[in-house]
């Protein structure tokens, strides 16, 4: 039987909170929001380059793969509420979406601020109260919440709530963080926070020269300190002043799982539509071009200018040699080195940096087909703040709303 009277606070206006906050004002609970930020879905404003990739079309086998550390927790969690759920949900507000690259979903207007406004009216539809205040504390009583308490000092009763404050990654979106010490206070177990989904520092000097230099088809190859490779994938992205970020170096990073203890390098193919032998033929047909000039003058059709300075120092053939002068074991050795420019990672970029937090509350004290506290009665967790997190592809949007959907049929 549904308690209507029962009264259900969620903290959180995230597309976590959001959801579970929707799904249980749709029982007919009592249900009231908190956002500590002015506008609710502040960093899913910015998800996607402000386009929102929402799910991914992958089966839910392919979800839960994508979850690297305690996806299995998450079975029930995708099951009930699946991508194919989301996708009908924004459909159903008038989000019609459409498919890209991978699998990955967006909304067809292509704005992140459609698909908050689609929760935004499931709210109002079934009055949620909101309230723009900043949650500082849970209040319990024996082993059962009882309220919470806003920065102001004011208390709100209640018989449940959602903790759906996020990660700590972005904070200027308000993830903060604030849920873990709450959860922490109750009695909760942290997983070691930690950035996933972050550009990465190299330890050669010569990126730094190349900051701003953008790369739009390579492979990229993440190889351990036994040079097993971990991980490969194909796509774009840019040198900064610290190393390296862009779509498939944030995958790539979260791929590297023991960054603490093992040492990482990434290798570039910079010509990967190419085998050796037709990138060999490719040179010959510049140098027969530029048989007149200098090495250094006979890259210019091949290479962005911002890198020809930095492979003429990585390879051996000096940059005046007249180019009808090099040899073919000097070819050889440029095309190794276009195949495989190859960097040493020294670390990931701080947490405020990392599209997603890795790490958070322990999915051993979290019921996985309720989301509800194993410690504390009354007490639930959605979203980013649970110790899951998932590669790039619309997953992480997916743990969102499959977990807040949980999280609000059962509080
Ligand atoms: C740049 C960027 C791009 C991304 N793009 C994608 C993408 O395209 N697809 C994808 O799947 N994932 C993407 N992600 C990841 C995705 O945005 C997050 O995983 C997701 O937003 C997590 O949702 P959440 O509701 O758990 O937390 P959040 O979205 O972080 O929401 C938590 C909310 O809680 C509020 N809050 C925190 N503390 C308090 C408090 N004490 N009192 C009241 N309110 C509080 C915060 O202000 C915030 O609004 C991206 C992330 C970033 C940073």
């Amino acid at each position: 039987m549904i308690e209507a009277h029962k009264k259900v606070i969620v903290i959180g206006g995230g597309p976590a909170g959001m959801m579970a906050a929707g799904v249980a004002a749709s029982r007919g609970l009592d249900v009231t929001l908190i956002e500590k930020n002015e506008q609710l879905g502040k960093k899913l404003f910015i998800t996607g380059k402000g386009r929102c990739n929402i799910t991914n079309i992958a089966d839910i086998e392919t979800h839960i793969q994508s979850v690297p550390v305690n996806g299995h927790f998450l079975y029930s969690a995708f099951y009930t509420f699946t991508n194919q759920d989301v996708i009908s949900f924004f459909e159903r507000f008038g989000v019609n979406t459409k498919q890209e690259r991978g699998g990955r979903i967006f909304p067809i207007s292509d704005k992140s601020s459609d698909v908050i406004r689609a929760l935004e009216k499931y709210l109002s539809e079934h009055n949620v109260q909101i309230i723009q205040g900043m949650v500082h504390k849970i209040n319990k009583q024996e082993d059962s919440v009882k309220g919470v308490v806003l920065k102001d000092g004011q208390t709100l009763p209640c018989d449940s709530v959602v903790i759906a404050t996020g990660g700590l990654s972005y904070p200027q979106t308000g993830s903060t963080g604030d849920g873990y010490r709450f959860a922490r206070n109750l009695g909760h177990t942290i997983a070691i926070i930690k950035p996933s989904l972050v550009p990465l520092e190299i330890k050669q000097k010569w990126v730094q020269s190349l900051q701003g230099l953008s790369l739009k088809n390579i492979a990229i190859t993440v190889l351990n300190a036994k040079n097993k490779k971990v991980y490969d994938d194909f796509g774009e992205m840019i040198f900064t002043h610290y190393g390296i970020s862009g779509p498939v170096v944030l995958s790539a990073s979260s791929h590297m799982r023991n960054i603490d203890n093992e040492q990482y390098a990434v290798s570039i193919d910079l010509k990967p539509a190419l085998t050796d032998k037709q990138l060999d033929i490719r040179i010959q047909r510049d140098f027969e071009k530029y048989i007149r000039k200098q090495f250094v003058n006979a890259l210019n059709d091949l290479l962005p200018k911002k890198l020809i300075p930095v492979i003429i120092d990585l390879c051996d053939i000096p940059a005046d040699k007249p180019v009808h002068q090099i040899t073919k074991q000097e070819r050889m050795q440029l095309i190794q080195l276009l195949k495989n420019l190859s960097m040493d990672v020294k670390g990931f970029r701080p947490i405020a940096e990392a599209i997603v937090t890795s790490g958070g509350i322990s999915t051993n004290e979290i019921d996985p087909s309720t989301m509800a506290s194993k410690i504390i009665k009354g007490l639930f967790f959605a979203g980013e703040i649970i110790d899951v997190d998932a590669y790039t592809g619309g997953y992480n949007l997916q743990i969102a709303f499959s977990t807040g959907y949980l999280a609000g049929m059962h509080v």
